[in-house]
């Protein structure tokens, strides 16, 4: 294992901060796969099982059980885990201007296509190579105004190339759930099984640009454009929610580095592991279907429903009490579905999204993902 630490660009005169990249395997070599953790740097089980994961791939490593290269960044986010608020860390949001460190990242496709369209072969794996040095070339290029869009330029330059791209989160309080792209629902759900999911929530595109999706979405983008060439979607992506943002124990971590070894394994990256095909906890559903529960009115919350609850449209989700009047207003769902995620706090103001199902009775447009 070789670990490097990349200089990001500093805020401030006098502070200093890096990026830790841990390569596992022949550096180059093929199939590359790209992990990281706590993007969203207060979603901190990720960084426990990237812990776990580190140490797992040390040992295959050892055995020559790696069969291209692993690349794992544990800490995706310095700059998020150093947001410190009186005693409150705020990773999800960038402290200087708001934006989610998890959204805007760049859209390479126009700054490669032209010089693709010159390029491009009628040979889909010459191709393949052609596309990959294309974006990564142009991610070597992209301007970074401020510390945090250097972060993301370096975080898509480091992954852009790679076959596959795990990005390791986790909700507030939640069951295991992927999230993945529409026409690469097969690898989504076996990756799913393999990690227990009880959710695979797929989406054509979620909006606003998350990091797995600049990474796979270009792909897509340059099939539809670029008719007359054969084009590979050359680049596996996934989200991986990894519970809720206290499920923080060594032996459900273990279990998650477990689980994704397993589906490294099926994939051809890792060799020596015994290849198991776990039967899935659910069937993918559209991201479009999952139904954001939403507050009506302010009030303590008070659940009726668990994460991981099987509900049916109509159930009673959560009351919302208020003090002050003595009314209790009672919140159902409209969709049927596995409740997978509920928000942490208990105060809910207007608006305030208080679970998620995933449904398949809506049919939601514009941007799917929570802001
Ligand atoms: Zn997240």
């Amino acid at each position: 294992m070789h670990t490097e630490f990349i200089a990001l660009q500093n805020a401030s005169p006098g502070t200093h901060q890096t990026l830790q990249v841990m390569r596992f395997g022949q550096p180059g070599a093929s199939p590359k796969v790209y992990v990281q953790a706590a993007l969203h740097a207060d979603e901190v089980p990720a960084i426990l099982v990237a812990h776990q994961l580190a140490a797992k791939l040390a040992v295959l490593e050892a055995s020559g059980a790696i069969n291209g290269e692993i690349v794992l960044v544990p800490f995706a986010n310095p700059i998020g885990l150093a947001q410190l608020v009186q005693g409150q860390h705020h990773g999800r949001f960038d402290l200087r201007d708001g934006g989610n460190f998890n959204r805007g990242y760049a859209d390479l496709v126009p700054k490669v296509v032209t010089q693709l369209q010159g390029s491009l072969t009628q040979d889909i794996h010459e191709n393949t190579r052609i596309i990959r040095h294309a974006l990564h070339h142009a991610t070597a290029e992209l301007p970074a105004q401020n510390a945090t869009q250097d972060l993301k330029n370096k975080l898509l330059h480091l992954a852009i190339d790679a076959d596959m791209v795990l990005d390791l989160h986790c909700d507030h309080e939640a069951v295991m759930h992927v999230y993945g792209l529409t026409p690469q629902a097969p690898m989504v759900e076996a990756l799913g099984a393999a990690l227990g999911a009880r959710a695979v929530l797929l989406a054509t595109e979620s909006g606003d640009s998350p990091f797995d999706e600049a990474c796979t979405r270009p792909w897509l983008q340059l099939q539809e454009m670029l008719p007359g060439f054969p084009i590979a979607l050359a680049c596996f992506g996934a989200t991986v929610e990894l519970r809720g943002e206290a499920d923080t124990q060594h032996t459900l971590a273990l279990q998650d580095a477990n689980g994704l070894c397993n589906f490294l394994a099926q994939y051809g990256a890792l060799s020596q592991i015994k290849t198991t095909w776990p039967e899935p906890q659910c069937a993918a559903t559209p991201l479009s279907g999952s139904e954001p529960v939403t507050a009506p009115c302010a009030g303590v919350v008070v659940f009726h429903r668990q994460p991981g609850d099987v509900v049916a449209a109509g159930d009673l989700i959560a009351d919302l009490v208020d003090a002050a009047t003595g009314q209790i207003t009672p919140v159902h769902c409209k969709s049927s579905g596995v409740l997978y995620a509920r928000a942490g706090a208990r105060w809910a103001s207007p608006g305030k999204r208080l679970a998620k199902i995933a449904g398949t009775s809506l049919a939601r447009t514009g941007k799917l993902l929570s802001p």
